[in-house]
């Protein structure tokens, strides 16, 4: 037992080494087996977002993935406590998907830019605005204002999401590129909401003029300017930034995208060397082992949903996962 417990710290350490002193490695150790028996004791699961860093997403977490493939993986387990390790709107889709379990983000205060640009009352005024126009809300919003809209999506399915609803007007909210992203691929009137992520809004196409006519490879998540996007080799979610880089393997590759991306990629598939700018996203680095053990041990950092919300905010939810993009 003491040799298969040596055996998992000494090969943790290794791969957290891609992307740190092994030293630094080493002292995250013990927090980490403190957090693995709390959530033994507990039977508690830990989802992380691919922005989360390595210690969390390769020391701790059950899951790694996107937002909606965090809540998607939770509910598909029994665990009677998830711990988020994202941002507040990560944590309540969480909720909502997985209404009967104690969900916990371990800082109740990791907001974010994008989600918090739209309110319920600015969905609510569009609605008078645009009477009959449909409104397609990104996951990365309050479960306040998914409450108001027609659906959701994904920055991996955005497209199919606003096709499915065959309208020749559409509104997207939160996202200005997210929204110009989809604009370009169908056929309908997208009308956006004026909202950013203040993370991948920084970038701009000078980021990318160093690595032109070289074989650095530029992927740019569509919540990028359109410059950025226009320059990039490829363009998608996360999911889909790490499925392309597994599935074609290139020497030097530049992710404009949260930084920890890149280290969770290099921690897990060795071989690819990241070149920077990468930008951190302030709110997702509240997550930290300390937190995480601290949400399992007094389990304060709870969320909960008003149940009238709660209820009309499931439904935009569960048409999007019908359509089954
Ligand atoms: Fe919000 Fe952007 Fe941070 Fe994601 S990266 S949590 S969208 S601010």
């Amino acid at each position: 037992m003491a040799m298969a417990n040596e055996g998992w710290k000494s090969e943790l350490t290794a791969r957290l080494s891609r992307v740190m002193p092994e030293p630094e490695a080493s002292l995250c150790l013990p927090l980490i087996e403190e957090i693995r028996a709390l959530k033994a004791e507990g039977g508690a699961v830990v989802v992380a977002h691919n922005y989360q860093v390595p210690q969390i997403t390769a020391g701790v977490a059950d899951f790694t993935g996107d937002s909606l493939a965090m809540a998607r993986y939770a509910a598909t387990t029994e665990a009677p406590t998830i711990v988020v390790c994202g941002v507040r709107f990560m944590a309540e889709t969480t909720r909502l998907l997985c209404p009967t379990r104690r969900v916990l983000l371990p800082a109740i205060d990791a907001g974010c830019s994008l989600a918090d640009s739209v309110t319920a009352e600015g969905v609510r005024a569009l609605r008078e605005r645009y009477p009959g126009v449909p409104i397609v809300a990104y996951v990365n919003t309050t479960a306040a204002v998914k409450a108001e809209v027609d659906i959701c999506c994904t920055s991996a399915n955005a497209v199919e999401i606003v096709e499915s609803l065959q309208a020749p007007r559409v509104i997207m909210l939160p996202d200005r590129y997210l929204a110009s992203y989809v604009a370009t691929r169908v056929a309908c009137e997208i009308i956006p909401w004026a909202g950013a992520c203040e993370v991948h809004e920084r970038f701009s196409a000078e980021d990318i003029a160093p690595f032109r006519n070289s074989d650095v490879v530029v992927l740019a998540h569509p919540e990028c300017p359109e410059d950025v996007q226009a320059a990039a080799n490829f363009v998608g979610s996360t999911t889909a930034m790490s499925d392309y880089l597994i599935r074609t393997r290139p020497a030097r590759a530049l992710l404009l995208t949260e930084c920890s991306m890149a280290d969770n990629i290099t921690v897990a598939h060795p071989g690819i060397r990241f070149e920077r700018p990468c930008n951190l996203c302030p709110h997702m680095k509240r997550i930290t082992l300390e937190r995480v053990r601290d949400s399992l041990r007094d389990g304060t950092t709870q969320i909960v949903i008003d149940a009238s919300i709660a209820e009309r905010a499931r439904l935009p939810l569960d048409r999007m996962l019908a359509l089954r993009t």
